[in-house]
């Protein structure tokens, strides 16, 4: 399934267990994490129906170092990969505890290009992307803000309708609170989380939602 969410980014979402993957249609042609290895026959059939190929792909952007995230990377051998730090050292090391990656069965780890920075906006002209650190489904998960078009993309830090797991490695349920309590002052109007449904307005609402079921 692929949905264009908001003039020139797409949601796509396979039947697989894959997490959602975003594309961002801007100067450059990026995508928000590429899901389980099986995943890769549905980016390629989805980039080619806005006609584009694989190699098209400039930039792969990752919320974080889950198996389920990346392992669909091999795809975009001459995109740039990206990624926090924290994560991003676990995944090359293939370090299989940390990113899941016997559970999922996959063995494929992406090169990592290159770290965030701190306060760090990703110029996807007409997009900006602030990189926004929200650990605490891993230490090094990251959201991904919009702030003119009022976008949230948030990997598995916050779903509709919910939080991601804070008992995985390097996962944390004090740090998770505090993350989401700094997206709740962030003005989006969707939510573009890792998995499940996408949430049109009601952001704060489902923060708080959020918060509660965490802390019951
Ligand atoms: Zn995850």
């Amino acid at each position: 399934m692929m949905e264009e969410v908001c003039k020139n980014v797409f949601f796509l979402q396979s039947a697989n267990e894959s997490c959602n993957s975003y594309l961002v249609l801007g100067r450059k042609l990026a995508l928000i994490d590429s899901g389980l290895s099986l995943n890769a026959g549905f980016l390629k059939n989805s980039l080619r129906q806005l006609g584009f190929k694989p190699e098209d792909v400039e930039l792969v952007l990752h919320t974080h170092g889950h198996a389920d995230h990346f392992s669909a990377d091999f795809l975009f051998p001459r995109a740039q990969i990206r990624m926090a730090e924290f994560d991003a050292l676990r995944v090359s090391l293939k370090d299989a505890m940390f990113t899941c990656s016997e559970t999922f069965g996959e063995t494929f780890f992406p090169k990592i290009s290159s770290f965030f920075q701190p306060g760090e906006v990703i110029s996807l002209l007409p997009f900006k992307l602030s990189v926004i650190p929200t650990p605490g489904h891993t230490e090094g998960s990251v959201c991904f803000f919009e702030k003119q078009k009022k976008l949230l993309f948030s990997g598995d830090t916050l779903f509709n309708g919910g939080v991601g797991r804070f008992d995985m490695i390097s996962g944390s349920a004090q740090r998770l609170r505090r993350s989401l309590e700094a997206l709740s002052k962030l003005d989006f109007e969707l939510l573009l989380p890792g998995h499940g449904a996408i949430l049109k307005g009601r952001g704060k609402e489902n923060i708080k939602n959020a918060v509660e079921t965490l802390f019951v």
